[in-house]
């Protein structure tokens, strides 16, 4: 089914910089649409810390996930952008007159003059414990996930990874949960070191350690028996829920067909946001090029370079970049601040 309209910039994925990536590319009044493969924007904060104080952002002294979610869909929004959720793009067309029609794994059709990529790390889903019978404890307390904090109330919970990930969930959990202990396979963790120092002074860390096997009464884990490394010893230790954090798998599907140079599983771009295929634009996550600083902060600076390159490829006597957000009357108006002269 084809959708209406060819549009001057399509952003595929809705994660944060998609969305700011969205909101610039109105400013610079391009026809926008945004796609997203899941029901709801916001990408990895979505789903995987919601909750989570954000600290890391200029200008905000800390926001959790789901605020900053909120903020950016409601900036997003702003030139009233078309944005569809639940669609995964796949099939990449070029047209004759350079225009290309995108497909989507369901079969919908869209039809836009340039693409800008913001898919993260592609449909990413959480590497799960290889352990028998893990997945009967998924819909009870074993999670992938901090998806609410309150779930995790004066519980004895252990978290089982070293990652940044993991670092900063047991810190998140340290105030609501009864205990937390954290297991991992080295010694070094990673994150902040700040954020290390605070969960070994907090948790009970156990390292080298990895899980071998869970031990449930019903549909709940109960016990869990670890091994150390390095002596072989088995320990059982009683948990009321299980966070486990192993890393993000992802995959770009379709789209690694498409013929877009590649490194370490990132898209390889320019100072300008620009692929190697004229036309196809990608910021945040995706991406790879020297020194790229893979933050929220990171992808909030290329959103707008993109758009600019795609601006400049669509109208090239356009000007580099847009005038400062300041004086622009849609956002006057967006908050309520219009010139009444
Ligand atoms: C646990 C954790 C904590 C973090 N904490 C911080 C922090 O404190 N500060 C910070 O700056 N960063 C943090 N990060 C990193 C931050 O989340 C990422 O840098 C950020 O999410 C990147 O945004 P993005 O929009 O580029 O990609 P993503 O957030 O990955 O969003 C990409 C979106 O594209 C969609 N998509 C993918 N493929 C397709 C397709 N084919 N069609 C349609 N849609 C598609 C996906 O569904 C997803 O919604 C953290 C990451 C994790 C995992």
């Amino acid at each position: 089914m084809e959708n209406e309209g060819l549009y001057d910039v399509t952003v595929i994925g809705g994660g944060p910089i998609g969305l700011f990536t969205t909101f610039y590319s109105g400013m610079r009044e391009l026809k926008t649409k945004l796609i997203e493969s899941s029901p709801d924007l916001g990408g990895k904060i979505t789903m995987f810390y919601p909750e989570k104080m954000l600290r890391d952002i200029g200008g905000v002294l800390g926001i959790t996930g789901a605020d900053l979610v909120k903020q950016l869909e409601q900036q997003a929004k702003t030139f009233e952008p078309t944005i569809i959720c639940g669609q995964l793009i796949s099939d990449l067309q070029r047209n004759e007159d350079g225009t290309f029609l995108l497909t989507t794994s369901t079969g919908e059709i869209h039809h836009t003059k340039t693409i800008i990529l913001t898919v993260g790390a592609g449909i990413f889903k959480p590497i799960k414990l290889d352990l028998s019978g893990a997945e009967f404890y998924e819909n009870s307390n074993l999670h992938y996930s901090v998806d609410e904090l309150e779930t995790f109330r004066d519980k004895n919970v252990l978290i089982s990874g070293g990652g940044n990930s993991a670092v900063d969930w047991a810190n998140e959990l340290i105030s609501i949960a009864e205990s937390i202990t954290v297991i991992h396979r080295r010694e070094e963790f990673g994150g902040h070191e700040r954020h290390v120092a605070n969960m070994k002074k907090m948790a009970n860390i156990l390292t080298p350690y990895e899980l071998k096997e869970l031990l449930g009464e019903e549909n709940l884990i109960k016990q869990v028996i670890i091994k150390n490394l390095e002596t072989g010893d088995r320990h059982t230790i009683e948990v009321d829920a299980l966070v486990v954090n192993h890393g993000i798998q992802g995959d770009f599907g379709g789209i690694n067909d498409w013929g877009l140079n590649l490194r370490e599983e990132r898209f390889v771009v320019n100072g300008a946001m620009e692929t190697n295929i004229p036309g196809i634009f990608a910021a945040g996550d995706a991406v790879t090029y020297p020194n790229k600083l893979k933050l929220i902060a990171g992808g909030f600076r290329e959103g707008p370079i993109a758009v600019n390159s795609a601006k400049k490829y669509l109208k090239p006597d356009s000007e580099p970049m847009s005038m400062y957000s300041t004086h622009h009357e849609k956002l006057l108006v967006v908050l309520g601040q219009e010139k009444t002269t």
